[in-house]
């Protein structure tokens, strides 16, 4: 693990320096505490640090408070390493947020053993926050196609419904739809379908602008929410898709298959809600499928909730 030695002088730098290396961690030497803060904001900073309390240019109480000013996910462990061991130092140093605390003269051995403890505390948050990271990932995304699953696309939905009302945007959904997919799964199995909606997702992912998001809000149902500016005409981007999908050839264990999409639109107002929304989308969607599908429709803005 990379660790940082912030000490002013130069041989107890080096003495440090020497044993953690020779423990197999690789370490940052800084002289003085301006040093020490700028090695924190490299890319892969250490993640744990030793610092020195009196040091030049800024000394390791203002650096120390300065580093848990900062919100940050993964904080850095701090050993506190100095001469001033009375016990009002040592609570002044915790409270600015000090994980340990050695007065000198230290002992190395003990030394090495609260950088050891450090090592385990900061491993296990690591752990802790990859584990965090990997249940909230799980808990917003389809399984199969790897998109925002439906709880999370509405959670979106709601969010860009306040925030075009406030900034009076233009907020549009597209309610996709596959045509006659009951039709692919019975004549072609249920893997067959899997890899449809694969592909379907993968064809869509790769047409949309940046600030546009997806999700699988159903079986064979994608919702798409699109921030547009006034002036710009949804129309185009659906009827772009529409072909796009039409236009696709998709891989599966069957063979070479196509599909087409029937896509619902609807414009938010200011008093949209989401619910209100996802049905008049769903309305256009039923007109788009009963006008022949392979089409997009547009929900009547006046009857937009
Ligand atoms: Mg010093």
């Amino acid at each position: 693990m990379r660790v940082l030695v912030a000490e002013d002088d130069s041989a107890t730098r080096s003495v440090l320096a020497g044993m953690l290396k020779k423990k197999g961690h690789d370490v940052v030497e800084a002289a003085n505490g301006l040093e020490a803060w700028l090695s924190l904001q490299q890319p892969e900073a250490p993640m744990l640090a030793i610092l020195d309390w009196i040091m030049p240019e800024m000394d390791g109480l203002d650096l120390l408070r300065r580093i848990r000013s900062i919100q940050t996910e993964q904080p850095i462990y701090i050993i506190m390493l100095t001469i001033k061991g009375e016990k009002t130092n040592i609570i002044t140093g915790l409270q600015a947020g000090a994980d340990d605390y050695l007065p000198k003269p230290f002992d190395y051995g003990e030394l090495c053993a609260r950088v050891e403890v450090g090592l385990r505390v900061t491993e296990m948050r690591v752990k802790l926050l990859e584990a965090r990271n990997a249940l909230a990932h799980e808990a917003a995304h389809d399984p199969l196609t790897g998109m925002l699953n439906r709880r999370a696309i509405l959670n979106h939905l709601h969010k860009e419904l306040s925030r075009a009302s406030r900034h009076g945007d233009l907020l549009v959904i597209g309610m996709f739809d596959i045509d006659h997919f009951k039709k692919v799964n019975d004549t072609y199995g249920h893997k067959a379908g899997d890899e449809i909606l694969i592909g379907l997702s993968h064809i869509l992912s790769g047409s949309i602008r940046e600030y546009d998001s997806l999700g699988r809000i159903g079986g064979e149902e994608f919702l798409m929410i699109t921030p547009m500016k006034p002036g710009t005409e949804p129309e185009l981007l659906f009827n772009r898709l529409c072909n796009i999908v039409s236009e696709s050839r998709i891989n599966t264990k069957s063979g070479v298959l196509s599909i087409t999409v029937s896509i619902g639109v609807a414009y938010a107002n200011t008093k949209s809600t989401v619910d209100g929304l996802l049905e008049s989308a769903d309305a256009a969607l039923y007109r788009a499928k009963s006008e022949g599908r392979n089409r997009y429709c547009i929900a009547d803005f006046s009857t937009t909730k």
